[in-house]
């Protein structure tokens, strides 16, 4: 059986991956990334936020992706009923990038591993791990290719950013079951060929059906456009047929995009990810660490996905370095507790949302700019800013502030 001897070892090219490779590449050391598909492939996750570019920018990855003209992102917006609550990343509490992309991750992804794999980094494709052995502080992994051929890796250390395929949680028996709701997602693509012009047609937008339902519209820049409608497990599978006649009655909810949607050919059949939230009893241990989404997953509500698949990623390759070079790191503290902060401030504002508190705050009469800048700094992803009291204070200040907004809106009814 083939064998190769690697310092570390990439499980999965997505983002997470390719922000790992990178930083290892550049600094010197021999790895291999091992990718279960062929790309391009699909992935869900097109919306970016603002923090991810700091990832990119660092690792050398932005200039690839800057030839590439995906669609600009500069805020998002919200609409519920008549009313519209609209973020704008140039307003934002925290100082950091107030753009990004809306971008098919098929090209995304493809994008980036090409970058690397010009620059000389070995990614073999559709290999798969299916086994982990670790002894004398060093893992023997085992892959297979596409004809069932096993070859081994023996290396100091795996980043294992499989995704939702989880490898190591798996693997080492290390899934937990998520804090977050029973959610699950229905998508697809469409040619969107009745597109506005101008702004309307470009942006992104969550339409909120029910305090718990909505409707995602990102539009790309090759003018096709992802829809995909979110909500609690049963609710989505009450609606009857296959996942294309379930979409089709989903978009009939969305006042705003009924129009332009409905009856649009599907460019594959809508495809269905039941109860989305992922845990995992701890991010690292002896020789190995979780990034992205292997690591946690929470809710597409707010776009965190992918930022902080490579925050985790760019951190994770960081301290690898460190420690290879011989330097004492602290996993627990600099990793796992870092890691878990942002964590913990988008799983309150996931849960707050489908609380409906924050929905009071997105939608109240009267604007309040300066809660509305430090919101919008955590939905740009700048979630470990102490400065910033929504992320500081993020277990009680939402249910506060909304419940200011209620005694608001009872007053100025009675006046
Ligand atoms: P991925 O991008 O999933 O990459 C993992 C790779 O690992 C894959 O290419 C896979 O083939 C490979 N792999 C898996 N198993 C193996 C194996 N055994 N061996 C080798 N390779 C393997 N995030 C956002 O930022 N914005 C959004 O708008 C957004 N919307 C979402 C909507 C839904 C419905 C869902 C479910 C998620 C959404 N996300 C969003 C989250 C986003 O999809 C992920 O957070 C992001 O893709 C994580 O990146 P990653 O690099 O960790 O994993």
């Amino acid at each position: 059986m083939k064998r190769e001897k690697v310092d570390v070892l990439i499980i999965g090219a997505g983002p997470s991956g390719s922000v790992a490779a990178s930083y290892l590449h550049n600094a010197g050391f021999s790895l291999k990334v091992v990718e279960k598909n062929k790309f391009p492939r699909f992935v869900i996750g097109e919306s970016l936020i603002p923090r991810c570019m700091d990832h990119f920018e660092a690792v050398g990855l932005m200039d690839c992706l800057k030839a590439k003209n995906f669609e600009v992102k500069t805020g998002a917006r919200f609409l519920q009923g008549g009313k519209t609550c609209e973020f704008d990343f140039s307003k934002k509490h925290t100082e950091g990038w107030d753009w990004t992309w809306q971008v098919p991750r098929a090209d995304f992804d493809k994008t980036l591993t090409d970058e690397l794999t010009k620059r000389g980094v070995d990614i073999a494709f559709e290999k798969e791990v299916t086994a982990v052995e670790f002894m004398n502080g060093r893992s023997m992994t085992t892959i297979l290719d596409k004809e069932g051929s096993p070859s081994q890796i023996e290396a100091d250390y795996i980043i294992d950013s499989s995704g939702f395929g989880r490898v190591l949680p798996r693997l080492l028996d290390l899934e937990k079951p998520s804090e977050i709701p029973r959610h699950s997602s229905i998508f697809t693509h469409v040619r969107d060929v009745r597109r506005p012009e101008g702004w309307e047609g470009y942006r992104i937008t969550f339409d909120i059906v029910s305090r718990e339902t909505w409707f995602w519209v990102i539009p790309f820049s090759n003018g096709y456009t992802s829809i995909g409608y979110v909500g609690p497990t049963e609710y989505l599978e009450s609606f009857e047929g296959n996942s294309t006649c379930r979409l089709r009655e989903m978009i009939k909810l969305s006042g705003h995009y009924r129009d332009r949607f409905e009856d649009l050919p599907y460019e594959f059949e809508p495809r269905m990810i039941k109860n989305m939230a992922k845990s995992a009893k701890k991010l690292y241990g002896d020789g190995f660490v979780l990034t992205g989404n292997s690591a946690e997953f929470l809710d597409p509500v707010f776009s965190s996905g992918v930022a902080f698949a490579t925050e985790s990623a760019h951190l994770a390759a960081r301290m690898i370095a460190q420690e290879l070079r011989g330097e004492i790191v602290d996993w627990e503290k600099d990793y796992s507790q870092y890691i878990l902060e942002g964590v913990n401030v988008f799983s309150s504002y996931v849960k707050e949302w489908y609380a409906g508190n924050l929905q009071k705050i997105f939608f109240a009469d009267t604007e309040n700019t300066v809660i509305k800048s430090q919101i919008c700094a955590v939905l740009a992803g700048y979630v470990w800013d102490k400065t910033n009291p929504f992320v500081k204070n993020h277990y009680r200040l939402i249910g506060t502030v909304a419940h200011i907004t209620d005694l608001e809106k009872e007053a100025s009814a009675k006046a």
